[in-house]
């Protein structure tokens, strides 16, 4: 099962040099080395952050911190015009040890090993979080699916599935969708898993249409599930939904969900944004008729209902709720100063840099519900879809949904307890609660052989 990577990391780890410290040093280099990015750097401070106000004792860190297995394959894609084109996909398994590995696969040009080992890292932490019994996992293939055919784009998805099948199963590692990919995509990677081992195994991914195995819910469950955060938080601190405004970027299943969501509980969309740019109307955003829009062009561009603005200049604007939804690293210390917002409610994966996150501290007027817990809708209904099929039993949509929203609350309030408790950021709270429960469970059930 070990790949090229993971024989090498291993190899490294076994250096007889005699010296403990050498050891550790030289395995995290090699770690370092293997998922070399900022996105990676940034997932690991913030770990190192937690595990020292935690004290977890140096000799389970790296255990805890660092991916179990990572897969890299180069994958030869027939297009359209009959050339073949080549593409890198990657899937990272972060921990094995409370269940299989569970997380999205995205198709971004931007897609690297660190990249989607940074959010398999943060999937764990999520995962505990909320209490699902999975480690946490992500794949993707660098490609702009933009700019591929339906024809093109199933070839790249079932070619990256058929190359992933050792290592993944329903009770190994089940994938979901993430940026560019959708239930669509998961239709073929299903299908293609399916074919391959002999029966239909539904339970293989989540986020499926609901004809084949999927759950009622799930697909606007992310963005509910932020939009549901948002409302609690906001009603916490006396702050009417209906005197609030709120900025999204991007406007994609997450994006466009969680501004559905907010519209409902009475909030005024006031900016949305995605690759082609932001649009603003302090008068209020017709979220519908810019979604209709979306479906007809397949991106806001030449969306006429407000100002245009840069991305940049979107998220600065004054406004009660600013959703990033799109990348990672956004908020950075360069823009967190400039910032006007009351709630920073992540939707993304990874939105805020930790230098931002030292500004938004020292600022001290901005509540920031973090990005393990504000979209952990999208995990929870994609783990109530993997037990739906394990047992060939499907619920109604009410009960999805009230279901998920009893599971939010739970975690909302163990944050702010632990928030309370020892007196740290709120991402800090969700992360020394997720990054413990592994720990322990690690410490449970110990090392082998
Ligand atoms: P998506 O592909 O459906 O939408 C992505 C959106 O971001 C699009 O509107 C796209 O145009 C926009 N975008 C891309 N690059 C941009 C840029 N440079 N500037 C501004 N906008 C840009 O993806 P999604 O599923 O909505 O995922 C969005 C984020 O939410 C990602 O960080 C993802 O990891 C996270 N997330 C998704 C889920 C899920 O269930 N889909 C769950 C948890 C977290």
């Amino acid at each position: 099962m070990a790949t090229g990577l993971a024989v090498l990391q291993r190899y490294s780890h076994c250096q007889p040099d005699g010296r403990g410290d050498n050891r550790v040093l030289s395995f995290r280099a090699m770690q370092s080395r293997i998922y070399q990015s900022e996105v990676f750097n940034m997932a690991c401070r913030q770990f190192d952050r937690a595990a020292d106000l935690l004290d977890i004792p140096a000799a389970d860190r790296e255990r805890t911190k660092y991916p179990k297995r990572c897969v890299a394959v180069t994958m030869p894609v027939r297009m359209d015009d009959g050339h073949v084109e080549m593409f890198e996909g990657y899937r990272v398994q972060h921990h094995l040890s409370m269940g299989p590995t569970k997380g999205g696969t995205r198709f971004h040009p931007a897609v690297t090993l660190g990249e989607v080992a940074a959010l398999a890292m943060w999937m764990s932490w999520k995962c505990a979080l909320v209490g699902l019994p999975y480690g946490g996992a992500k794949g993707g293939v660098a490609v702009d699916p933009t700019r591929l055919s339906r024809g093109e784009k199933e070839r790249v998805a079932r070619r990256y599935m058929q190359e992933m099948i050792p290592f993944v199963g329903p009770n190994t590692d089940v994938m979901a969708p993430d940026m560019g990919t959708d239930p669509q995509t998961m239709a073929w990677m299903m299908d293609t898993y399916s074919n391959v081992v002999g029966c239909s195994v539904p339970a293989v991914v989540t986020g499926k249409p609901i004809e084949i195995g999927g759950s009622e819910g799930r697909l606007e469950s992310t963005g509910r599930g932020v939009a549901y955060l948002v409302k609690r938080y906001l009603e916490s601190f006396n702050v009417r939904p209906q005197h609030s405004t709120v900025i999204l970027q991007g406007f994609g299943n997450v994006g466009s969900h969680a501004a559905l969501g907010l519209l409902e509980y009475g909030c005024r969309i006031i900016g949305i944004s995605d690759i082609t740019g932001g649009v603003y109307n302090p008068a209020g955003i017709d979220v519908h008729e810019a979604l209709r829009h979306t479906a007809v062009h397949g991106n806001l561009g030449g969306y006429n209902g407000g100002e245009r603005l840069s991305n940049e200049a979107l998220l600065e604007q004054p406004c009660t709720v600013l959703v990033p939804a799109a990348l990672e690293r956004v908020i950075t210390k360069d823009n967190a100063p400039r910032l006007q917002c009351r709630f920073l409610a992540e939707a993304a994966n990874g939105p805020t840099t930790v230098g931002a996150d030292e500004v938004l501290e020292e600022r001290g007027d901005i509540e920031v519900i973090p990005d393990i817990l504000c979209n952990s809708g999208g995990v929870i209904c994609s783990y109530f879809e993997w037990v739906q099929d394990l047992q060939s039993l499907f619920w109604e949509r009410d009960e999805v949904l009230r279901k998920l929203f009893e599971v939010l609350d739970k975690a909302r309030y163990h944050v702010e307890s632990q928030k309370e408790r020892l007196g740290i950021s709120r991402r800090n709270a969700a992360l020394t609660l997720g990054i413990e429960r592994v720990a322990r469970a690690k410490g449970l059930r110990g090392i082998f052989p």
